[in-house]
């Protein structure tokens, strides 16, 4: 234990003044941040990471649906079809017509009980019929739906 031990036993690199009293901290200066660093705290940096996000958009993968081939479907309503017959596109005309479904109606009515009359009622009903759509340009038979 000979002489003066240093002010600050492994002490600190700023100088020290006259009084003992380290300069203030250097914090960092307010306004814009620099650069380099987030704007947002604790939020992550979208920004300055090359080949990541960059390398995200442009390999987006393209799904190439199958071509599939519109089915018609030919139901109660209207259909826009090209016509097989004159190849014109049309949109078809539809009409009732009696069918394999109307007469199960009215063999099912028979069988119930019902009347003569009553077993002619899917016969008046279009709900029991089947639908014709036909070619309002050449009058030819497009399609024919069955309710069967
Ligand atoms: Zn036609």
């Amino acid at each position: 234990m000979s002489g003066p031990p240093p002010p600050y036993p492994g002490g600190p690199a700023y100088p020290i003044d006259n009084k003992g009293v380290p300069p203030p901290v250097q914090y960092p200066p307010p306004g814009p941040p620099p650069p380099g660093y987030p704007a947002h705290p604790g939020y992550p940096q979208q920004t300055g990471q090359p080949g990541y996000t960059q390398g995200q958009t442009s390999t987006t993968v393209v799904v190439q649906q199958p071509t599939i081939a519109v089915v018609q479907q030919f139901r109660e309503a209207p259909v826009q079809t090209q016509c097989p017959h004159c190849a014109a596109q049309i949109v078809t005309a539809t009409h009732y017509d009696n069918g394999t479904f109307t007469w199960v109606i009215c063999l099912i009515l028979c069988l119930v009980g019902c009347d003569f009359f009553c077993c002619l009622i899917p016969f008046c009903v279009d709900g029991c019929k089947d639908v014709i759509h036909t070619c309002p340009n050449c009058k030819a038979m497009v399609a024919r739906w069955s309710r069967m």
